[in-house]
């Protein structure tokens, strides 16, 4: 259902306040073939009426011919950044930027935020993102999730469909997503809500099964019946199952690349707004599943690289699996039970 300017003008005031957007600063509107009239028309005149010199930077896609999906998220590599000084330039220059395009993880990328520039991905479509914006609370609930994943050394997952994976951790760092970007040099995505890590290099080892409701990302689907994915030394050695399965098998051996079988982040749900059903009212090309993703007490784990957080993985492929009714121990202790967030004692409440 469309939502008005003046809602979609307010939730960008808000997500813009929350982080710390001061009059007379920079702020780049990055966009591409895919950015939504609407989202960007509305950040422009929240940017303007908050003091902000708004710039438009308009940039061409790439990938697309490459890619089996048109689902943004579908295929990394290179980005329209590759190689490309004067838009590099324009946005280290810039004191945030609102990227409605989708600028995948790169080396550029990390150039521009290690420059104390702020990025925020925004391309859920309207009604998403009013339906979601974000708020203090969900920060403090996330970095607090965070925290005792930044503690931890080894992550257990277990469900009752048979799922039993042993994550060492300690190589990389805790990623926090909470829909704004309150710090120089942070990235975040709006609308989301989870904590995640990756397990250390070539160590995760068990069974995960996908049960049915489980979902597939980029590909957008409930999966009907289980997969059987067997974890081994950090990669998937088999992925077994019907229809889901073999169609996931496809895709994924479409690009050639061991790497695309490594496991990749490894996290959990926080965001109440988000629901595991929405993905059933949208068309596969109305939405990335931010929704799939960020529902709370979903266990996300997903297939692919680790270059984000220093590794040395770059694969193109890139699959995003929420899990329902999953059990989640950090050290023993569990942080979601059969599906359910225990967040422990944030800041003196429960
Ligand atoms: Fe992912």
């Amino acid at each position: 259902m469309a939502v008005s300017d003046h809602d979609l003008i307010h939730a960008w005031r808000q997500v813009l306040s929350l982080s710390k957007l001061e009059a007379g600063q920079c702020v780049t509107l990055l966009t591409g073939a895919d950015t939504h009239p609407q989202t960007l028309r509305c950040a422009m005149t929240a940017v303007q009426s908050l003091g902000g010199i708004a710039n438009r930077l308009d940039l061409p896609p790439v990938n697309g011919g490459k890619s089996l999906s048109r689902d943004s998220l579908a295929y990394l590599g290179t980005t329209p950044l590759t190689g490309n000084r004067t838009a590099m330039a324009a946005l280290k220059a810039s004191d945030l930027v609102l990227d409605l395009m989708t600028l995948l993880f790169s080396p550029e990328q990390h150039e521009i935020l290690s420059t104390g520039t702020k990025i925020l991905l925004a391309v859920e479509p309207p009604e998403v993102l009013c339906r979601m914006v974000p708020s203090e609370a969900d920060r403090l609930r996330v970095l607090h999730a965070g925290e005792r994943i930044s503690k931890a050394r080894e992550m257990h997952v277990v469900s009752a469909a048979g799922t039993d994976l042993r994550c060492p951790l300690g190589q990389f760092p805790a990623i926090t997503e909470y829909g704004f970007v309150d710090e120089p040099g942070r990235w975040d995505h709006w609308p989301s809500g989870f904590a995640l890590t990756f397990p250390n290099d070539g160590q995760a080892s068990g069974r995960i099964v996908l049960d049915r409701g489980d979902i597939l990302l980029p590909m957008k689907t409930y999966v009907s019946e289980p997969i059987e994915i067997m974890i081994r030394n950090g990669f998937a050695q088999s992925i077994e199952g019907g229809l889901h399965a073999q169609l996931l098998s496809d895709y994924m051996e479409s690009f050639d690349d061991p790497e695309a079988y490594a496991l990749s982040h490894i996290g959990w749900g926080l965001q109440p707004r988000a629901r595991w059903s929405t993905l059933a009212h949208y068309g596969h090309e109305a939405t990335i599943g931010m929704d799939a993703r960020a529902f709370e007490g979903n266990f996300l784990f997903s297939l692919g690289p680790n270059n984000e957080v220093g590794g040395s993985r770059t694969t193109a492929c890139h699959i995003d699996i929420p899990m329902r009714h999953c059990t989640v121990e950090l050290d023993g202790e569990v942080v979601v039970e059969r599906g359910r967030v225990l967040d422990g004692d944030i800041g003196g409440r429960t």
